[in-house]
């Protein structure tokens, strides 16, 4: 367990090989616990005889090397976090545990030359030897130490007896050897790159040495995984490593094929669907330069390398590479800092950048590379807008988008329909007073599920039975309000039940494998009607779809969140761009209340680059990211009272040591104000720079870690936060 302390402590040792890096295990408090050696010969905070010794030491090399460590320590002190659980962070579990860093070996005996030509005449007169001999003479030639055959006290002498002439030989493997080799059909040969993308790759591969920052900025499907293909294969050609980020895993075991099949050396991939001693593996693999490649989600950002040559980050706009409990980072952040301390190159690869990189391009700090066509004969999808005003709608389908879905389907094509809600229905709502089905524990309605027959909470995981009556006027009729995934695909069963359906939703693949299972049915073509969230959108390269609906763009548009028009942005365009990215032309139907609203407009006719530029003005004009830095205090109890008055003594505090140029805002309750049964209220610091932000939290932390607060309120900071309001 790591100390939840902003700092480090100093400890005695004569261990004459300790090194930063190794873990120790160190008397603390009452007990014991496991700490990463920081730093070696220091002056320590207090006398000698004062120190406590290093109990054991763990490790006989450092787990972390120092280019690891450096990064973990910037980190910690960027984001005001405890450097324990940094560090903590970073380690694969079994390590974290104190378990020995070693990879787990296979063990086998294999025949040798002397054993396969000369064996059997050489044991003329040791039966047990021969019979075994002769087994392995008629099998493959080798044993494995889980082979029944050594069961017997009498074949495990004869092996030994075996080994003892040379006629076969001990051999250990790590137990995995990465990923599994590609499929033989797996193309191997590069693609022949357009001009854009050859430019791209020759930016990169030119400057594999120094520390750079390329937005890779294509539309979707300009083959920006190509890019990376060939500069990954430059790198690791000339002995270097990898590290490819990607936001979710879906998205790895597509892009993941390619890679195996491409670069020369294992690859290997950590995430979340991995056990614990895998993702030990894999990191163990990367430190001693046994990977060339690692792909992975958020976490495999700390992976250990012995010679790390470049870092890609794909869908780098994504907000799954923020973690947003904890240790709060930003995994493509950190994947900038890590690439400036190695001096090496990182490419941040989206087809709708945030619009921090976007403004970073703009600015000349980042080299962009611009993708502004789709590869090969694609071509771009026409999008428009439907307006679903005083129009009936089926489960959210309106007439005009149904006609299209029945145009497409005779075509043969496949048609996608996203719905970012799943469930049945939002609402169960009373017909006669209005009373709706809200979750006690959250500010917020329950959704009706209908493959459960229950109410369910989306915040929470409460549940509850459907009530028979109004719980405020007890009127009977009780009536569902809206569409949620579920709702949506039975209506599509029923106008079109030949077709084959397939739903993406969390409900849906939950199960482990059912996501994959259901990604490779709709490559196969087979289903031809695709319902999902935000899942089914993400980076999927589906050749066969040419019609994208959008059924409900208008959620984005009430939002409060400084960032929703951003991210409603980046989702319009990256769920269009799954529509005919082949060689059928894709079309985009987008339903909405607000037709003409100018965030559709733009982003429809003038395209993600001219939404940035207006979004960008907007964000100057206010002071927001990335012209400012925020910091955003949480607290929660349940009782909201005492949320509210922490909060205030912080802000007292910050007011009091902040210049004139920052401005404290709040305390004001969060967005839902209540969830999981506990109040929600926070405060936000805004600084024009990084540096004044950094030194005022640098003075103020210490004196709020030291306020009372009782056990039962829960703060945090969150540096660079990614909702706000
Ligand atoms: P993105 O990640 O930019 O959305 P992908 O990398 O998935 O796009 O590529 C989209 C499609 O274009 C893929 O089917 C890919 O094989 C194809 N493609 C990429 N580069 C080329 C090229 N140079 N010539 C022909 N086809 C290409
Ligand atoms: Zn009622
Ligand atoms: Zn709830």
């Amino acid at each position: 367990m790591p100390a939840p302390l902003r700092r480090a402590f100093d400890y005695l040792s004569s261990y004459p090989g300790l090194a930063p890096g190794m873990r120790v295990r160190v008397p603390f408090g009452r007990g014991n616990r496991i700490g990463v050696v920081l730093e070696c010969n220091i002056q320590p905070d207090r006398p000698d005889d004062k120190l406590k010794a290093v109990g054991e030491v763990l490790d006989n090399r450092p787990l972390l090397n120092r280019e690891l460590l450096q990064l973990l320590q910037w980190s910690a002190a960027y984001y005001h976090h405890p450097v324990g659980e940094v560090i903590a962070t970073a380690l694969p579990g079994p390590l974290r545990k104190g378990l020995p860093a070693v990879r787990q070996t296979r063990i086998s005996w294999l025949l040798t030359d002397l054993g396969r030509n000369d064996g059997s005449r050489l044991l003329a007169r040791a039966p047990a030897q021969q019979a075994l001999l002769n087994n392995l003479l008629a099998g493959s030639g080798k044993i494995e130490r889980d082979d029944p055959l050594l069961s017997s006290d009498r074949n495990r002498r004869a092996l030994n007896g075996l080994v003892a002439k040379a006629l076969v030989v001990r051999e250990l493997r790590p137990l995995t050897l990465g990923e599994p080799q590609p499929a033989p059909s797996a193309e191997r040969t590069p693609l022949e790159l357009n001009p854009a993308q050859a430019e791209a790759v020759r930016e990169v591969n030119q400057g594999l040495k120094q520390f750079r920052v390329h937005l890779l900025d294509g539309v979707t499907g300009s083959g920006k995984t190509e890019v990376y293909l060939q500069t990954m294969a430059a790198v690791c050609a000339a002995g270097g490593q990898c590290l490819l980020l990607v936001p979710e895993i879906s998205l790895t075991t597509q892009t993941l094929e390619r890679i195996k099949a491409r670069v020369a050396g294992q690859v290997y991939s950590i995430h979340s669907g991995r056990s614990e001693s895998e993702r030990l593996e894999a990191w163990l693999a990367a430190a001693n330069g046994d990977a060339a490649v690692v792909i992975g989600t958020r976490s495999a950002l700390f992976t250990p390398f012995r010679n790390l040559g470049l870092i890609l980050v794909d869908e780098e706009h994504d907000l799954s590479y923020k973690q947003q409990e904890n240790f709060r980072y930003h995994a493509r952040d950190l994947a900038i800092k890590r690439a400036q301390l190695n001096q090496i190159p990182i490419v941040l690869g989206s087809a709708t950048p945030s619009l921090e990189s976007a403004w970073r391009a703009d600015s000349g700090s980042y080299n962009r590379l611009l993708l502004p066509q789709r590869a090969g004969a694609a071509l771009p999808p026409s999008i428009r807008c439907i307006d679903v005003r005083n129009t009936p709608l089926d489960a959210g389908l309106s007439p005009a988008l149904i006609e299209s879905i029945e145009q497409h389907l005779e075509a043969e094509h496949q048609v996608l329909l996203f719905l970012n809600r799943r469930g049945y229905a939002p609402v169960y709502y009373c017909h006669r007073c209005g009373w709706t089905t809200r979750c006690n524990a959250c500010d917020a309605t329950l959704t009706f599920h209908r493959r459960h027959n229950r109410l369910l909470c989306h915040h929470c995981g409460a549940s509850a039975p459907l009530p028979q009556s109004c719980g405020d006027c007890g009127a009977t009729e009780l009536l569902l309000l809206g569409a949620g995934t579920e709702r949506l695909e039975e209506a599509l069963l029923t106008r079109f039940p030949d077709h084959g359906l397939v739903r993406i939703d969390q409900d849906m693949t939950r199960a482990k494998g059912a996501l994959t299972k259901r990604l490779d049915a709709i490559r196969s073509g087979a289903p031809r009607i695709l319902v999902g969230t935000q899942m089914l959108t993400k980076g999927h390269h589906f050749p066969g779809v040419t019609l994208v609906g959008v059924l409900d763009a208008d959620q984005g548009l009430y939002s409060t969140d400084v960032r929703a028009t951003e991210r409603l942005a980046q989702m319009l365009l990256q769920v269009a761009g799954r529509a005919g990215r082949a060689e059928n032309r894709g079309e985009v139907l987008v339903q909405t209340h607000q037709p003409e609203h100018p965030l559709f407009n733009q982003l429809f006719e003038q395209g993600y680059a001219a939404f940035c530029q207006t979004e960008l003005a907007e964000r100057r004009a206010a002071l927001l990211p990335p012209f400012s830095q925020l910091a955003l205090f949480r607290a929660e109890s349940s009782q909201v009272a005492r949320a509210e008055n922490f909060l205030n003594r912080a802000a007292d505090l910050l007011r009091q040591s902040a210049g004139k140029e920052i401005q404290v805002l709040g305390p004001l309750p969060a967005p839902m104000e209540k969830r999981q049964g506990r109040y929600r209220m926070q405060l936000v610091v805004q600084a024009p720079r990084h540096r004044t932000l950094h030194q005022l939290l640098g003075r103020v932390l210490p004196l709020l870690d030291r306020l009372p607060r009782g056990q039962r309120l829960r703060w945090s900071l969150d540096i660079d936060p990614m909702d706000l309001y």
